[in-house]
């Protein structure tokens, strides 16, 4: 099995750098390298659970209606792709188990559509006349407010990804599904996501962050069509209360859509018209066509760009580390580097010192380019492994892998300088 794909790349406005991770489980299946394959939808609530309640219909009936939408347009749009539901009819579904169907499908996208509802207001209409008896028994009069229920006016939508308050919730999601972060179910990879090692926590966590980072892409995606066609948005948050369940239970990026208020008479009149209804659909589907594309762009630049590169060569693994001798633990290769200024001198990242042993092609490392090399070093009686990284030409490209390099989780990374072969920073 061997993993791959490495890619920083700017989405958007190139302010936000988003890693996209793929690993697949054979070289030579472009198929695989699509980063959208399978979408989940997930209508809220159902069956005894009605959820937010308007003047005359339920949140979930909204909710099925619009997703069966969606999901009818995407499949017709989107032909390459597999549209999953959690629920096609009126039933009730724990959210464990909407996480589990999302997940058992392995799911690239989880959509979970629902209704908002805000709680009715209320106003002073009038004063009327109170007699009682105070402690002396002694009649009394006094004016009492009367009050009057209004709807809330509240209205628009809101598009929710995780809180990171939930980010560990998250991970451990990433960490139970390995099929769905891998393609692959092996051993190999069930052993991997067990590990307690701190470097699997840094891989979960960094794609984690990946998927955070795409779930807010896309929830503000959907905020921005339904803008187009002029519903009023909220904007898209960070959801702290109920319902987060499924977002942070379920191992793919993942966005909660809010329709619109039921408790507002306007709105629910919207949500509940064919007309209204198709328009969500498509706004959300639009929204998920967007950001397809974007990630698609995403991937072809990356393809194109390890096309150009030598092709790998498989190298034995050497287990048995030998003291100050360098090995090379990689198996991948770099574009021949162009003339430096100083041919003699060039840099590399040392990424950190470990007391572990990491094999060539370790997930840690997928999502470095370049060699990983590994030096072996005592000291005292402890064996210590010094991990560096790639080769580069100059001092700002090395500090910019250093960059790379923490964002990844390597924390204590730094720029070390050779010349003539030799480290000469020491
Ligand atoms: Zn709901």
């Amino acid at each position: 099995m061997r993993w791959k794909r490495v890619l920083f790349s700017g989405l958007g406005i190139g302010l936000i750098y988003t890693l996209f991770i793929h690993a697949k489980t054979t070289p030579d299946s472009p198929v695989q390298d699509k980063p959208i394959r399978t979408i989940v939808i997930d209508a809220g609530h159902g069956g005894s659970d009605p959820g937010a309640r308007g003047r005359y219909s339920h949140e979930k009936d909204v909710a099925l209606d619009v997703a069966l939408k969606l999901g009818k347009i995407l499949e017709e749009a989107l032909p390459d792709v597999k549209i999953v539901y959690t629920r096609k009819t009126d039933r009730f579904d724990d959210v464990h188990r909407k996480a589990a169907i999302a997940n058992e499908a392995q799911g690239d996208l989880f959509i979970s559509i629902h209704c908002n509802a805000a709680a009715d207001l209320s106003r002073v209409v009038g004063y009327k006349t109170q007699t009682y008896r105070n402690k002396k028994k002694k009649k009394v009069t006094r004016q009492v407010a009367i009050y009057e229920k209004y709807p809330n006016p509240a209205k628009g939508t809101e598009t929710y990804v995780w809180a990171t308050s939930k980010n560990n919730a998250k991970t451990e999601s990433l960490r139970n599904n390995s099929v769905i972060v891998f393609d692959a179910n092996s051993e190999e990879t069930k052993e991997l996501m067990a590990n307690s090692d701190p470097e699997t926590l840094i891989m979960l966590n960094t794609l984690r962050n990946v998927y955070f980072d795409q779930s807010l892409r896309l929830s503000t995606l959907v905020e921005d069509e339904f803008t187009r066609v002029g519903r009023i948005s909220r904007g898209a948050r960070q959801r702290n209360d109920k319902g987060i369940l499924v977002l942070h239970a379920t191992a793919m990026p993942s966005v909660l859509v809010e329709l619109g208020f039921i408790s507002n008479p306007e709105e629910e009149n919207y949500l509940n018209s064919a007309d209204g209804q198709s328009e969500m659909a498509n706004c959300i589907a639009r929204a998920v066509k967007r950001y397809k594309d974007e990630l698609e762009r995403i991937y072809k630049a990356a393809e194109s760009g390890r096309k150009a590169a030598p092709v790998e060569t498989p190298a034995p693994v050497q287990q048995a580390p030998v003291q100050n001798i360098a090995t090379s633990v990689s198996v991948k290769t770099e574009a021949p580097p162009a003339p430096a200024a100083d041919p003699s001198v060039h840099y590399k990242v040392q990424l950190m010192t470990s007391e572990k042993i990491y094999a060539r092609g370790a997930t840690l490392f997928q999502k470095l380019d370049g060699t990983i090399e590994r030096e072996d070093l005592k000291q005292g009686k402890k064996k210590v492994h010094k991990y560096i990284w790639g080769s580069f030409r100059t001092e700002a490209e090395a500090h910019a892998a250093v960059y790379k390099a923490k964002k990844q989780g390597f924390a204590d990374a730094f720029v070390v300088t050779y010349k003539n072969g030799e480290r000469v920073d020491l």
